[in-house]
């Protein structure tokens, strides 16, 4: 009986944002990855999280923390990755008046056991009819429309928040999956230092993610979106307010560091295929997802260094969702590209 009142949640555990699908309704949150918390008597109280919880950035009394618990690596804090991933279950069960749900929740490709074992184990606790693990870049695949079951294969960059990752399906199965704990984060840490060292000028990260997203750019040559914008931060010598402009050239020249590594990353992959999937792979190019792929010429700048052509996917934040929904949809067919917990 429980399958028959059973429904469908996929959730894209992201470092960044998290996004929650359900079958026939499709997406029905969308929040950043954050955690408000209030620390008190040596415990701790949750008092928000997503989006309410990101507003409070910089607004927050001493008193509370604002986390992001799963950035500088997959899971840096598991008691709050834990309650993020029940609120938002909770929050999704409510809506739709569930039973007891299947349950599917992305995890970057390299994951451990034990980060895997946490994913797995909250969303058991949460009266879940059953739980299944998937790597992101695979579900990313399958949400990018990709010819997985073809022969030839078809590779996936997914650049999110805090990891890069990549997977390489062929003939239904999984050939290649890996991360790189460089991405996103890694770029707007790349914008503070150049802005550091050139101008001597201290910014926060939400002013430097800023920064890449309106005016970023990866390469500075030609006619892109990217132009000039005026940042403001805290002068390092005289501790005062001060403004300067960085060009898109500056912040193409801050932003080649985490380039070079995602470039590397992903060479080192191809190096691992089998000669003849590296050939198809070739020919056909790699396919952008992830957050990271809006950023302005970044499939140019990859193209150049890795020597491949890049494509970026249409709604690149939205591909890891909606494939992990496809996979759940027709489970049987694709149980194979499921993780163990
Ligand atoms: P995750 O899967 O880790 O949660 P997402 O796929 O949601 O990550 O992507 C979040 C990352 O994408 C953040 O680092 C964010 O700054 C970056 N991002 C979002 N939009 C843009 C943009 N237009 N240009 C560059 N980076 C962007
Ligand atoms: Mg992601």
């Amino acid at each position: 009986m429980a399958s028959v009142f059973s429904d469908d949640i996929s959730i894209d555990l992201g470092t960044a944002n998290t996004l929650v699908h359900v079958a026939g309704r499709g997406i029905v949150i969308d929040e950043p990855s954050v955690v408000a918390v209030r620390n008190f008597r040596g415990g701790r109280e949750i008092m928000a999280v997503g989006r309410k919880a990101k507003s409070l950035v910089g607004r927050a009394p001493e008193s509370m923390e604002i986390l992001r618990p799963l950035r500088d690596g997959v899971i840096a804090d598991f008691i709050a990755t834990e309650e993020m991933l029940r609120q938002f279950i909770k929050r999704t069960k409510s809506m739709l008046g569930f039973r007891r749900p299947r349950i599917l929740i992305c995890v970057p490709a390299g994951a451990t056991p034990v980060e895997r074992r946490a994913v797995y184990d909250t969303a058991v606790q949460l009266n879940a009819c059953k739980v299944y693990l998937i790597a992101e870049p695979v579900a990313a695949s399958l949400g990018a429309g990709l010819p997985i079951d073809e022969p030839g294969g078809a590779m996936v960059l997914d650049i999110g928040g805090g990891t890069a990752d990549i997977a390489v399906l062929a003939s239904g199965v999984i050939v290649e999956a890996r991360t790189l704990r460089c991405a996103g984060n890694a770029m707007d840490e790349a914008i503070i230092r150049y802005v550091r060292r050139k101008h001597q000028l201290l910014i926060g990260e939400a002013n430097a993610e800023r920064i890449k997203i309106e005016a970023g750019t990866a390469l500075a040559s030609g006619n892109g979106r990217a132009a000039e914008v005026h940042i403001r931060g805290r002068d390092l010598r005289t501790g005062w307010a001060k403004s300067a402009v960085l060009t898109p050239k500056d912040i193409a020249e801050a932003l080649s560091e985490p380039v070079d590594d995602i470039a590397d990353f992903t060479q080192r992959a191809l190096e691992e295929l089998p000669p003849d999937t590296l050939s198809d792979i070739m020919r056909r190019g790699i396919h952008l997802t992830g957050g990271g792929a809006l950023l302005d010429k970044l499939d140019v700048a990859l193209t150049r260094r890795v020597g491949v052509k890049f494509h970026v996917q249409r709604n690149p934040m939205h591909c890891v969702v909606k494939g992990s929904a496809a996979v759940l949809e027709g489970l049987s067919e694709h149980s194979h590209l499921l993780m163990r917990p």
